[in-house]
């Protein structure tokens, strides 16, 4: 035989058609189609992966797990469901039906009902089974707003704080039920999805601060040193403003450590409306909290500073019986390019400027080293220079 690959006499050598035959008999060639199918399936798997890994949010990775799920079968509809702190109990929810994001109205405001079950079961499994599993165990309520979805399979996200998250797959548009590679497709991709989705949270749980979701003092501190080095780089102005709540002991004294939390809690909500995209709001300490603010000069912070302020002082916080109002200082601190101070001189200075709202009677914004034409320009509002 001629070493010509388009040479095919030996075809129609008896002997090959022979062991052909046979190996078609034993069902080699089956065999082998199979592991052809297990490589691709394989292959998919890992560039799934490869794909979740590389996102950064959690809207992207669910994105990308979506278009992964979708492109191997249709389902009717898929529900995320997570907790984006780690000691709160409500989830934000994301749903897509056809690729795409929409408003299911999944009547669950929390998840955590489901822990002690998928603690002991932590994989996918199909929701009439669970249903029956957990049907004297679990609060009726629960189990009607699943009902209500209407999913096929629950699969949870476990991290080591129990339960992060769960994902509901709806029933399969073109066939029946989910087959045995399907479900192994499913199970591994969660695993991906689990993995990176934990790691986010994990960095945002390390970032924030537990009782408000706000940023933490960590964070703060190094965003702080990071924005004074860019101001260098790049000639900007920024501004770090300081909140105080005004005589907050007196108020925990009178109405308790649960009521002044509320206060705290409903303070950060209040914060987190006051700034626009990029600003950074953190919880410095106890009642005291920080707003860096990159690209703003001093005019416009001070702006922020009284609308917030305002805000402040016409917060109603959920509260029975209802709670007098509370008011905050703000100190704030303007500082560009030029400046010698690093970011500890940076906090100091906005606490002079915050100490300055104290003595001068609370309840008000004051500047650090603000110049005598903006303290003229604001001298009829509450506006006093450390
Ligand atoms: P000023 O107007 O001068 O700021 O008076 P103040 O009473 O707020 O000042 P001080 O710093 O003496 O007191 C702060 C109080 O804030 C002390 C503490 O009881 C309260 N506080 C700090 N952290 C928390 C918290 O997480 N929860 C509650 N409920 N209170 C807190
Ligand atoms: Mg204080
Ligand atoms: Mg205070």
């Amino acid at each position: 035989m001629k070493e010509n690959a388009d040479n095919l006499d030996f075809i129609s050598n008896p002997k090959i058609v022979q062991h052909y035959l046979l190996l078609e008999e034993i069902g080699v060639f089956r065999h082998i189609d199979k592991l052809n199918k297990e490589i691709k399936d394989h292959k998919d798997l890992l560039s799934a992966a490869v794909e979740i890994f590389n996102k950064t949010t959690i809207d992207e990775i669910l994105d990308a797990a979506v278009w992964k799920i979708s492109d191997q079968f249709l389902p009717s509809f898929i529900t995320f469901l997570w907790k984006p702190q780690r000691n709160r109990e409500e989830v934000t929810i994301k749903s897509y039906k056809n690729y795409k994001l929409v408003d299911l109205n999944v009547p669950l405001q929390t998840i955590t009902p489901l822990e002690p079950f998928f603690i002991q079961f932590p994989k996918p499994i199909a929701y009439d089974i669970f249903a029956f599993q957990v049907k004297d165990s679990m609060d009726p309520s629960i189990l009607k707003a699943l009902e209500n979805i209407n999913p096929e399979l629950l699969i949870p996200i476990m991290g080591p704080f129990g339960i992060y998250g769960i994902v509901m797959v709806g029933r399969k548009m073109l066939s029946e039920g989910y087959t045995f590679e399907e479900l192994f497709f499913l199970e591994q991709l969660m695993s991906f999805l689990s993995q990176s989705i934990q790691n986010n949270l994990h960095y945002e749980y390390s970032v924030r601060d537990v009782k408000t979701g706000l940023y933490n003092h960590g964070y703060f501190v190094s965003r702080l040193s990071e924005e004074l080095a860019r101001t260098k780089r790049e000639e900007a102005v920024s501004s770090l403003m300081v909140i105080d709540v005004d005589k907050f002991k007196t108020f925990n004294d009178t109405f308790g450590h649960l009521a002044g939390d509320r206060v705290l809690e409903s303070l950060a909500f209040t914060i987190k409306q006051a700034v626009r995209t990029g600003d950074i709001p953190s919880r410095f300490g106890g009642e005291e909290f920080t707003i860096l603010l990159p690209n703003t000069p001093r005019q416009t912070a001070w702006l922020v500073a009284e609308r917030l302020r305002t805000a402040v002082a016409a917060m109603k916080v959920p509260w029975e019986p209802p709670l007098p109002q509370v008011t905050i200082s703000l100190g704030l601190v303007s500082f560009d390019g030029r400046t010698n101070a690093d970011s500890n001189e940076i906090i100091k200075r906005a606490d002079e400027a915050l100490y300055q709202s104290k003595e001068n009677g609370r309840n008000r914004t004051s500047v650090w080293g603000a110049g005598l034409l903006f303290r003229i320009q604001r001298s009829e509002a509450n506006f006093a220079t450390a």
